[in-house]
């Protein structure tokens, strides 16, 4: 085992680190105060390789590993968790999806400009009544000749309202079930997509989330990815990778969490003496430090799997599982540390608590990861 980073994954670790400090940070209080999105960061980050990080040169990516992936993931989820999950689905859902199952024709028509910031890409699974359970989806694509026509509402799509690409998932044979979903690239203004208005959410406020109607969408059969009935197999597989992705901006939430109680705890004073020498509080740190190292080591362990092209859903799904209860546990106990200052805007920690509490719900349910873990070590 070699826990030591190599110098470039140390290289590009450091320049999201700075990124972060200097891009992201300035704007990132307001940005989630007034629910915008950082359309300049995201293209300084798509210029800077950080938008398709593991797509290969040969399709516009700088093609670094997935431990690189989620050192850069951390550094800008500390900053800024909206700016985060922007960039995950971007990375970890969308050009992987396509650069593992795309023909030559779609990496060059859509990875291609997704890789290198040009364009952002969305992910639409989800349905008002298809959450955790994907199966059953009730948008259905039908077949017209060369075309299909697209019918149904795909719902909570990050990026939904500011994406150029559509990674879209329907049922383009009921009678197979989950085996007669499959996969379209779709490209934003097609006649026929109706965008709906952005959710005002809880947390990742800066993040783009909208419902997308469909309404008699026609595309081409050459728009599907992999082969018809391939879909869901693609979402799974997908998603497998993207949990890397959430679980290291919980991991980000968690870790800037630590950092402020440290900070805070060393700085404010009750009874004379900083509240950090007081054996409550650092019990509080220790356990924060733990939760923090622990869900670091499940991600990279995750990350090096998937590199070393070994299995990974199950420790995907064990990272994200912990990653997001240790960036909910820290977020609290970080706002418990500061007090009635941790309950108001002026410190960071409330919103930490807000980003935090959807690494919980999103890319799988904490009970979902449940269920895939489960299933792999119960199987014969
Ligand atoms: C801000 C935000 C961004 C999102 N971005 C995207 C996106 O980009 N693309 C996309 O496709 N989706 C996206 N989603 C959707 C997200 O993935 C789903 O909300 C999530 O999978 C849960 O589905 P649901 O909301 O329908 O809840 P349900 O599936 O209805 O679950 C309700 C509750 O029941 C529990 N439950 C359900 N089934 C089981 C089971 N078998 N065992 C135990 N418990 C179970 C769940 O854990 C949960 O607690 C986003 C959601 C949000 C809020």
């Amino acid at each position: 085992m070699d826990f030591n980073f190599t110098e470039e994954q140390t290289a590009i670790r450091d320049t999201a680190r700075d990124f972060a400090e200097n891009e992201i940070a300035p704007t990132s209080v307001e940005r989630d105060k007034n629910a915008e999105f950082p359309y300049d960061i995201i293209k300084k980050l798509g210029e800077s390789g950080f938008m398709g990080m593991m797509v290969s040169p040969d399709w516009g990516g700088p093609g670094f590993d997935t431990i690189s992936y989620v050192l850069a993931m951390e550094e800008i989820s500390k900053v800024d968790a909206s700016v985060g999950v922007i960039m995950s689905v971007n990375n970890s859902l969308v050009c992987f999806g396509i650069e593992k199952w795309g023909t030559d024709e779609q990496k060059e028509k859509f990875l291609k400009p997704l890789a290198s910031g040009q364009k952002l890409g969305c992910f639409c699974l989800s349905e008002p009544e298809a959450g955790s359970d994907a199966t059953h989806q009730r948008t259905e694509a039908v077949k017209d000749g060369d075309y299909y026509i697209l019918n149904g509402i795909k719902n909570w799509i990050t990026n939904g309202t500011t994406a150029d690409v559509y990674f879209l998932h329907a049922q383009t044979d009921k009678s197979k079930g989950y085996k007669g979903i499959s996969t379209f690239l779709i490209e934003k203004g097609t006649p026929g997509i109706e965008l709906g208005v952005k959710e005002d959410k809880l947390g990742i406020r800066s993040s783009d989330t909208c419902s997308i109607g469909l309404n008699n969408v026609k595309v081409h059969k050459n728009q599907i990815l992999g082969d018809e009935g391939l879909g869901f197999r693609i979402a799974m597989e997908t998603l497998n990778g993207g949990r890397i992705g959430i679980a290291s901006q919980a991991l980000g939430i968690a870790q800037a969490s630590l950092e402020a109680a440290v900070k805070y705890s060393k700085q404010r004073k009750a009874f004379d003496a900083p509240i950090a020498s007081l054996q409550a509080i650092q019990f509080k740190l220790s356990d924060m430090a733990t939760l923090v190292d622990s869900a670091r080591y499940l991600t990279l362990n995750a990350a090096w799997k998937k590199d070393q092209k070994q299995p990974y859903h199950k420790e995907a799904a064990m990272a994200k599982l912990y990653a997001s209860k240790a960036a909910v546990q820290n977020a609290l106990e970080a706002i418990q540390i500061h007090g009635g200052y941790g309950y108001v805007r002026e410190y960071l920690v409330e919103r930490y608590l807000r980003d935090a509490k959807i690494t919980e719900i999103y890319e799988g349910t904490t009970e979902i990861q449940k269920v895939v873990i489960s299933r792999e070590i119960l199987k014969d």
